[in-house]
C-alpha cells in the first residue's frame, strides 16, 4: 500500500494486484492449484478504477471511488471478471476464481499435511469470520457453536482474535480469557500474562483484564488516545444530521459506517469525514467494508500484529511454525501480505464471490470457517497426522 501524501489527510490506497513474482512466494506454499491457475492474468484481476473527477474533495482525492469499490455489489465484482451475472455464470466465476484461492475445507488434507511437526498459530478476524456481516455491528454476536470451536482451537493452538472493534468490544463479543486480542487493528493487543511476551518493549506494560487477571498489553499509538478521542466527538456531532450514519470510538481509531446511509447520500458523508480529518494531520482514512475509518499515522495494521504476537509467543523466524490467518477484509489483506511475503503461513479469505487477494485459501462464509476449525481441532485430537473433513 501507498500513502497518497498529496492531501491534508493522508488516504490508504488499495493494495497492488497480486502478482507472484513481485511477492517472491515459496513455491512449497503454494497451493498446486494455484500454480495453473487459468485466473492468473492480471487483465482479471485487476479492479478497474474510474477516472477522478473534479466535483469537490471526496471526488476529486478519489474517496467516493474508494467506498464503492471497498464494498461492491456482488454484480459489479462479477462483471470486473468478465463474467454476465447470470446465476450459472455467478457459480462459474466463483469456481474459476477458487482455482486460484482454493476452499480451504477441500485443501484441508494439503493443509493437514503441511502442518505436520509444525506448530500452528491461529490469527482469526471477527466480523464476516466468526459471526455474520450485519446491518448494526453491535448485533454481531458469536454463536455458542462458534465460540465452542474457538475455544476448542486454543487448546491446542495459541489463538488471537485480531479486529478492528475495539478490543474490550470484542472481548465482550467472544468471552474467551486464554486468547490473544488485538483491537483497533492490531493497535491494542492484549495478551495473556502466562506467555512469553515482548515486555521489554517501550508499548508493552502490565494490566488486569476485567476478571482482575494479570495480562500484557501492547499498545503503540497510546499517545493518539486523546486525539481519536477528540476527533470521534468531532464526527458524532458533524454526522449526526444524515440518516444512516453511524459512529463508533474503536479507542485507537474511530469509525463511520454509512451501511445505512443512501447512496445518494455517500458523497455528503464522505465530504463531512474529509472536512473533519483536514484539521488531523497526524490521523489518516481507510476503507472498510461499508466504513470509513480514521487511524493515527503510524506504522502499523493488522500484518504487524500478526508479527507482533508471533514474536510475543516465541514464535517468530522459526520453520516450524505455521501461522494461519482467517479474515475477509481489506484490512486484513496487510496480514495475508507478511505471512505471503515471509512464505510463512496461509491467508484464508472469507468471501462468497470473487475478490483480488493477498490471501492463499478461501472459504465462502463463518460458517465454513467454524467447519474449517472443528476439522483442525477434530485432526489435532487424531494425533495431527490423519486428516478429517
Ligand atoms: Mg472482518
Amino acid at each position: 500500500m501507498d500513502l497518497k501524501s498529496n492531501h491534508a489527510s493522508p488516504v490508504l490506497t488499495d493494495p497492488a494486484p497480486i502478482n507472484k513474482s513481485r511477492l517472491g512466494i515459496h513455491s512449497s506454499l503454494l497451493p498446486f492449484s494455484q500454480q495453473a491457475a487459468s485466473l492468473s492474468s492480471t487483465k482479471y484481476m485487476t479492479i478497474p478504477r474510474k477516472k477522478p473527477g473534479k466535483l469537490d474533495d471526496v471526488r476529486s482525492n478519489g474517496w467516493l471511488d474508494a467506498m464503492k469499490s471497498s464494498s461492491p455489489p456482488r454484480k459489479k465484482l462479477l462483471m470486473d471478471f468478465n463474467i454476465d451475472v447470470a446465476s450459472d455464470d455467478a457459480d462459474f466465476a466463483y469456481c474459476s476464481w477458487m482455482l486460484k484461492y482454493p476452499s480451504a475445507l477441500n485443501f484441508f488434507e494439503q493443509i493437514a499435511n503441511y502442518a505436520q511437526n509444525k506448530k500452528i498459530a491461529m490469527f482469526l478476524d471477527y466480523d464476516g469470520v466468526l459471526s455474520p456481516i450485519v446491518d448494526d455491528p453491535d448485533r454481531a454476536l458469536l454463536s455458542n457453536d462458534m465460540r465452542c470451536a474457538v475455544r476448542n482451537v486454543a487448546k491446542y493452538f495459541p489463538t488471537a482474535i485480531i479486529s478492528g472493534r475495539s478490543r474490550d468490544k470484542v472481548y465482550d463479543l467472544v468471552g474467551l480469557t486464554e486468547l490473544y486480542y488485538a483491537g483497533s487493528h492490531g493497535m491494542d493487543i492484549m495478551g495473556p500474562l502466562s506467555h512469553t511476551v515482548s515486555d521489554d518493549h517501550a508499548n508493552c506494560i502490565k494490566s488486569n483484564d476485567e476478571q482482575g487477571k494479570e495480562v500484557n498489553l501492547f499498545q503503540p499509538a497510546r499517545e493518539f488516545l486523546p486525539l481519536i478521542d477528540e476527533v470521534f466527538r468531532t464526527l458524532v456531532e458533524n454526522t449526526k444530521g444524515i440518516k444512516g450514519a453511524k459512529v463508533e470510538n474503536h479507542k485507537f481509531c474511530a469509525s463511520v459506517h454509512y451501511r445505512n446511509v443512501d447512496e445518494k447520500k455517500w458523497p455528503i458523508i464522505a465530504q463531512c469525514v474529509h472536512d473533519v480529518l483536514k484539521d488531523y494531520p497526524r490521523l489518516r482514512l481507510t476503507h472498510g467494508r461499508k466504513v470509513l475509518e480514521v487511524r493515527p499515522v503510524i506504522d502499523w495494521n493488522k500484518g504487524k500484529a500478526v508479527e507482533f504476537v508471533l514474536e510475543s509467543l516465541g514464535l517468530s523466524n522459526r520453520n516450524d511454525v505455521l501461522p494461519l490467518y482467517i479474515g475477509d477484509d481489506r484490512t486484513d489483506e496487510d496480514a495475508f501480505k507478511v505471512l505471503r511475503e515471509g512464505n510463512r503461513g496461509y491467508g484464508i479469505l472469507v468471501s462468497s464471490v470473487p475478490k483480488e487477494t493477498n490471501a492463499f485459501y478461501s472459504l465462502r462464509n463463518p460458517e465454513e470457517v467454524m467447519k474449517f476449525l472443528n476439522s483442525l481441532v477434530a485432526w489435532k485430537e487424531q494425533g495431527g497426522a490423519k486428516c478429517i473433513v
